[in-house]
């Protein structure tokens, strides 16, 4: 089939590099114009395990433009992928979605053939019905439905892992407007084996925010039940195997540590409190999810507090600054309020990640920046912020460190302690 998706970040460029792995001709479009030359040099723009190599491989059936127009002539179907972030009040900001439905619609305007436009952005309940919908019926002067399709497509993968999430996902979520929508997307995913759930489009954007809102809250719960197994002397990762090895719980995301980041779980959460809020609905269990996750990173900070009283004129290493490993992904770092509150206390810091420095040198252009792993082990103390496979290797021994991420080999330390343990 012939594809178009639109943002080529983490979600849009795999979405497209999978697709064209899986035989489908596709055009990539952005508003970025680096993005756009990297894509067609084959060269992906982040750091995505594998990405590089499907953009090389499939060169032949994956492009990428700023034009909107000769990618929608090209394709039949379109994926909205662009981001949605939050605005100050946690409110989800939808001016990269109405924009590109605008543009989308100005070009199906003057197209003959049916196209279906689908939703992959994370969008709350309502947003594909009431917003997307009427810029669209209005931006190109038809009727969704008969010329142009609308469907909502919620995307679950995980940054690190998105190409296996992508082509093997635990199901494909297709909430449609109509059935012509709905057949022609099943159509793309007719090769995928797992479970394909159809729903109207509010449950397709339902099921995506009540997805991140539960696993934040997976984590949170086994954060508070950390903090109580640190103080009681019990070993918390027994404790989560021992719950985890019940089916009805499982054991993915009960890792205590110092809590979840990154671009989706700290968006959805606060978009959905938001949301709650406006129509009147008080979630105190998504509320209190964010009140554990904003005090846990800083529990790290109190620990050290304990070895160095006071951190004025001593210099912190940082371990981990993209938000999870295999990713150079810093929005929402747990490392971010860690790093701010060292700095609040006058400490100097030492900083090293495997892929996320030059992102999070934008952030921070003053703290220092190591070339090496080893060379952070050269502060005062070292806080782990982030589970690199990389910090597994290092020599701990002599060493002060404070651990959010629990990498067992830093037990070899002078003096070690861990935010849960
Ligand atoms: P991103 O910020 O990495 O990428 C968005 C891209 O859209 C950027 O390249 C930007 O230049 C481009 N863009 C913005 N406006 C545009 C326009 N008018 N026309 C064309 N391109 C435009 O975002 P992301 O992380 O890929 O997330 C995209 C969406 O997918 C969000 O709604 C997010 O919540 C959701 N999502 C993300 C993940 C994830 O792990 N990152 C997982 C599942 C769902």
């Amino acid at each position: 089939m012939n594809l178009s998706v639109i943002g080529t970040g983490y979600v849009g460029l795999v979405t497209g590099a999978c697709f064209a792995k899986l035989g489908h001709h596709v055009t990539c479009v952005d508003i970025d114009k680096e993005k756009i030359r990297k894509i067609n040099s084959s060269v992906s723009p982040i750091f995505e395990e594998g990405l590089d190599s499907l953009l090389l491989t499939y060169k032949d059936k994956i492009a990428a433009t700023d034009d909107y127009s000769s990618a929608l002539q090209k394709s039949d179907i379109t994926f909205i992928c662009v981001g949605t972030p939050s605005l100050k009040n946690g409110n989800i900001d939808l001016t990269f979605i109405k924009e590109s439905t605008k543009q989308i619609a100005a070009v199906l305007k003057n197209k003959n053939s049916y196209h279906l436009v689908v939703v992959k952005s994370t969008v709350l309940p309502g947003t594909t019905q009431e917003v997307v919908l009427p810029l669209l019926e209005k931006y190109s002067g038809k009727k969704i439905g008969d010329d142009i399709g609308l469907a909502m497509n919620p995307e679950f993968l995980k940054e690190g892992v998105a190409i296996k999430d992508f082509l093997d996902p635990d199901r494909i979520v297709i909430g449609s407007y109509d059935e012509k929508s709905k057949t022609t997307l099943r159509e793309v995913y007719q090769n995928f084996s797992c479970p394909l759930l159809e729903t109207s489009l509010a449950a397709a954007e339902m099921i995506k925010y009540a997805s991140n809102a539960f696993l934040a809250t997976k984590i949170s719960f086994i954060n508070e039940i950390g903090n109580l197994c640190k103080k009681l002397g019990i070993d918390t990762y027994d404790v989560a195997t021992g719950i985890g090895l019940d089916k009805r719980i499982g054991r993915p995301f009960l890792d205590s540590g110092i809590g979840w980041g990154g671009s989706c779980f700290p968006k959805d959460v606060d978009a959905l409190i938001a949301w709650a809020k406006e129509i009147k609905e008080h979630i105190r269990i998504i509320d209190s999810t964010k009140a554990v996750n904003t005090e846990q990173p800083l529990r790290l900070v109190e620990i050290l507090k304990k070895y160095i009283p006071t951190l004025k004129g001593k210099t912190i290493g940082v371990l981990g600054l993209s938000f999870k490993p295999n990713t150079d992904d810093i929005r929402d770092s747990r490392a971010i309020p860690i790093i701010d509150e060292l700095l609040r206390n006058g400490a100097r810091i030492k900083a090293y990640d495997p892929q996320a420095m030059n992102n999070f040198k934008a952030l921070y252009p003053t703290i220092d920046y190591c070339s090496t792993a080893s060379e952070v082990l050269s502060s005062d103390a070292i806080l782990i912020t982030t589970k690199w496979k990389e910090f597994t290797t290092l020599d701990y021994r002599g060493k002060v460190i404070i651990d959010g991420r629990r990498i067992e080999q830093a037990k070899n330390a002078k003096i070690y302690e861990g935010v849960c343990w």
